[in-house]
């Protein structure tokens, strides 16, 4: 059986990568799936333990940390979030491709661990539009929304690692150039193993 990947999608907050996994997973529920971290917020309405996240405190997430339990962890605002090695492993061993919907800095650690990851990053149609959304619409000062696009503009240049890039503007079109880049990732493979296939040698 031919061993799944991994691929991580990162981007600024307000881009919609969420409802894109959320979607392409409605969609094509066979070419991948997601799995469910360990955090250190609290739930918000509609959340569930084991669905949304792992819910633990920081004493839980320590102990998990210094068990080694984790494929890589961030500290983002005041919380910690963490993907586990066992949740991954699971996916892959069952021959399926793993999606992880992580913030950059864990996208990049990802890639250390596993340099066979495949990175992409959502982004926005531009970067006013992104700005539009995250500020709520004209209740923001300029100065405020400057602040905003330097955030923004910061999270581009820990971007390094990403190799492929899908604008989220049409929902759909999104959608369907994330799977292009999954099936295709999957179409890789060395000519050595093809051979052993067909042949029986290398
Ligand atoms: P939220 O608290 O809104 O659910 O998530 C905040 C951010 O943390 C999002 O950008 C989300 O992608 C990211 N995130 C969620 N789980 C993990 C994780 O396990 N590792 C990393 N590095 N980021 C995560």
């Amino acid at each position: 059986m031919k061993k799944g990947k991994v691929f991580v999608i990162s981007g600024p907050s307000g881009v919609g990568k969420g409802t894109l996994c959320h979607e392409l997973m409605r969609k094509y529920p066979s070419l991948a799936q997601t799995t469910v971290s360990v955090t250190t917020r609290a739930p918000r309405p509609g959340e569930t333990e084991g669905k949304h996240y792992y819910f633990r405190s920081e004493a839980e997430f320590d102990k998990m940390l210094k068990e080694g339990l984790f494929l890589e962890t961030v500290d983002k605002f005041t919380h910690r979030y963490g993907t586990l090695f066992s949740e991954v492993e699971q996916v892959l061993d069952g021959g399926k491709n793993v999606i992880l919907e992580i913030e950059m800095i864990g996208g990049a650690n990802v890639k250390k661990h596993i340099p066979e990851a495949v990175l992409i990053f959502i982004l926005p149609p531009t970067l006013e539009a992104l700005t539009a959304r995250i500020t709520g619409r004209g209740s923001e000062t300029e100065s405020e929304i400057r602040l905003r696009q330097a955030q923004v503009e910061k999270e581009f240049d820990q971007a390094a690692p990403y190799e492929y890039f899908v604008v989220n503007d049409v929902l759909d079109d999104a959608v369907e150039n994330v799977k292009a880049i999954i099936v295709a990732e999957g179409l890789k493979d060395a000519l050595s193993d093809v051979k052993q296939n067909y042949f029986g040698r290398d």
